[in-house]
């Protein structure tokens, strides 16, 4: 509401002024201050606030019109023109603008702001025009032209005040621009020489000192260079007086004149300011982006530094190279050889070749690679180095760079190789632990525990293929008198030379178990009944011959054997040998029986 009243308030003061200029001074009227007024009001205040605006500003600039002695209805209908053409200007201004910016900053903004000024502008005149029926096309056209000059030089002015009072109540002091007001003083000076020295046409002089000051100054001097330029000329023509001199028609053809000139220094220099600004956005956020590379390369640095890495660049184009101090260190090289040492190979002990050989090697690799390798310092021990290296392309897919980054890991390496032993160590032993824990001690043989562990596969596989599957079971006879008569130690190596004859005969993929003290198991898969009783056999004669040339006694063995029938289980099947072992001895020894 405040800023309502206070856009109200000073529309009636600038038209009060205006118009004392006007009709109590006799000066020209160049532009319609007012209309910029109007234009800021309702482009700084929301939307929903526009009725608001309009119910105060409309009575406010109606009553100031008649006030000024016109009939109370031209008075309405300007009030209604002025509004409409301050929404229509402040409607489109916004849609080139988008909402928060005040200040064109492209080229395309200034050119907007110009279209919604003239388009307002021709609206608000057109619609006051019925209520001047003796208008000629000249005040036609110097209405429509006051008021764009004032939207198009007050509007950005009042932006650029109130910005200056609200960095004065934050900052607490004023400040301004004296380079900026001692230009504003040297612009006046040309403009009076230029309105009041008719002998030379000087105007062309006014917009170069436009340009000027649109360059060195900006967007908001622009503004305030036209408004010297028409105080100077109003002042001039203060008493009915020409603004322009050296015009020689009317006055009013003179004010027109001095408004196009007005006009056409605004659409030359607001352009140049949009264009200087974008640049000087661009330089500000290249300034911006090289501090934030710049952190970013120091965050690198720490990285690296932290984690111990060295990284090397090669320029292929220049031949140029990038060696960060730590990829000197970690190869053993001075650190004063600085960034770019040049060819290093001969500094380094294999002249280079575990490091430059591999990366030539991979010289068309588009995929980052690694690889270790080693490096003996002349002092120092051998290190070991893992590097990561990346070729990088043109668009030509040529090879331009190659880029790597590099670390020390002899420790780890020597630890992994350690743990590599260790493990391999105790794998060997839990595999020794675990034959230990099958073999019997004296014969070598597989123990019970372990015979009757690969008969339960064995019996496995006879199951799911069908296959034949055979299990011989021996025994020594009359060990007993064996023990009795030679002692234990023979009757031991007896035991061994049997466990020895059975082992011979039976083949890699079967097995010879000792399940107990003179018992073995042999056990053939894939061997039916017929064929394993022909083998008993055979093994029962050659222990009944026994081995030539041995001193230990002769001893014969009985043999009983089961083929696998389905639904056996290892147990059954080593039962129903047993059963038939039985018989072989009960039936006299030394002989083989079959199970039933
Ligand atoms: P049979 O013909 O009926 O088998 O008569 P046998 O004398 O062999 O009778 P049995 O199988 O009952 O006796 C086995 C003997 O083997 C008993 C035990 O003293 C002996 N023996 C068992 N284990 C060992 C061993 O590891 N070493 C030695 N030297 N003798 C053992
Ligand atoms: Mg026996
Ligand atoms: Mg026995």
């Amino acid at each position: 509401m405040r800023a309502i009243l206070l856009a109200s308030a000073l529309w009636a003061m600038l038209a009060v002024g205006s118009l004392f200029l006007r009709d109590g001074l006799g000066a020209a009227l160049l532009f319609w201050a007012p209309s910029g007024v109007a234009v800021a009001a309702f482009w700084s205040i929301p939307r929903k606030k526009w009725a608001l605006l309009v119910a105060v500003l409309l009575p406010v600039q109606a009553a100031t019109v008649a006030a000024a002695g016109v009939p109370f209805i031209t008075a309405f209908a300007y009030a209604v023109s002025a509004i409409s053409q301050a929404v229509i200007c402040a409607v489109l201004s916004r849609i080139v603008l988008g909402d928060r910016i005040s200040v064109p900053r492209r080229l395309v903004h200034v050119v907007g702001l110009f279209g919604a000024a003239i388009a307002g502008c021709l609206v608000g005149a057109t619609l006051a025009l019925p209520f001047r029926p003796e208008q000629t096309l000249t005040e036609f056209a110097t209405w429509f032209l006051a008021n764009v000059l004032g939207i198009l030089i007050v509007t950005p002015a009042l932006f650029h005040v109130r910005n200056a009072l609200m960095r004065w109540r934050r900052e607490g002091r004023f400040t301004f621009d004296r380079e900026l007001v001692l230009a504003l003083a040297v612009c006046a000076v040309l403009a009076g020489l230029a309105i009041h020295v008719t002998a030379i046409p000087l105007m062309p002089l006014l917009i170069a000192a436009m340009i000027v000051m649109a360059v060195r100054f900006g967007h908001a001097a622009v503004a305030m260079t036209l408004l010297t330029y028409i105080a100077v000329s109003s002042a001039f023509s203060l008493g009915g007086e020409s603004p322009l001199p050296l015009h020689d028609g009317t006055i009013g053809a003179a004010v027109l004149a001095l408004q196009s000139w007005l006009f056409t220094m605004l659409a030359t220099a607001l352009p140049l300011a949009a264009i200087l600004m974008k640049r000087e956005d661009l330089q500000f956020e290249l300034i911006r982006r090289n501090s934030d590379m710049h952190e970013n390369l120091m965050l690198l640095d720490l990285a690296e530094q932290l984690a111990g890495i060295g990284r090397w660049r090669l320029d292929l184009k220049t031949g140029e190279q990038e060696w960060s101090a730590r990829m000197l260190q970690i190869h053993g090289l001075p650190e004063e050889l600085g960034e770019n040492p040049g060819d290093v190979r001969a500094l380094l002990p294999d002249s280079g070749e575990a490091l430059f050989g591999k990366i030539a090697k991979h010289s068309d690799a588009r995929e980052p690679f690694s690889f270790d390798y080693q490096i003996k310092p002349p002092e120092g021990a051998e290190r070991i180095l893992r590097i990561s290296v990346l070729n990088e392309f043109d668009n030509e897919g040529r090879r331009i760079a190659v880029f790597g980054a590099a670390m020390d890991v002899t420790q780890q390496v020597r630890r992994e190789q350690s743990l590599d032993l260790a493990r391999g160590r105790a794998v060997q032993l839990a595999k020794e632990a675990q034959e230990l824990a099958n073999t019997d001690p004296l014969t070598n043989l597989p123990n019970r525990r372990c015979t009757f562990g690969r008969l339960e596969s064995m019996v496995e596989v006879a199951q799911q293929h069908g296959s034949p599957l055979t299990a011989i079971m021996l025994d020594i006879d009359h060990f007993k008198r064996v023990n009795d008569t030679h002692g234990h130690q023979t009757g031991d190596e007896v035991i061994v030379q049997v466990a020895e004859l059975a082992r011979r005969q039976a083949r890699q993929s079967d097995v010879v178990g000792r399940i107990g003290g003179e018992e073995f198991v042999w056990l053939l898969p894939r061997i039916d009944g017929d064929a394993a009783r022909a083998l008993a056999e055979r093994l029962r004669g050659s222990v009944e011959r026994g081995i030539e040339g041995s001193s230990l006694p002769h001893v014969t063995i009985s043999i009983g054997l089961a083929e696998f029938q389905s639904g056996d289980d290892g147990d059954g099947l080593l039962a129903r040998a047993d059963a038939a072992l039985y018989k072989a001895k009960e039936s006299g020894r030394n002989q083989v029986r079959r199970a039933a």
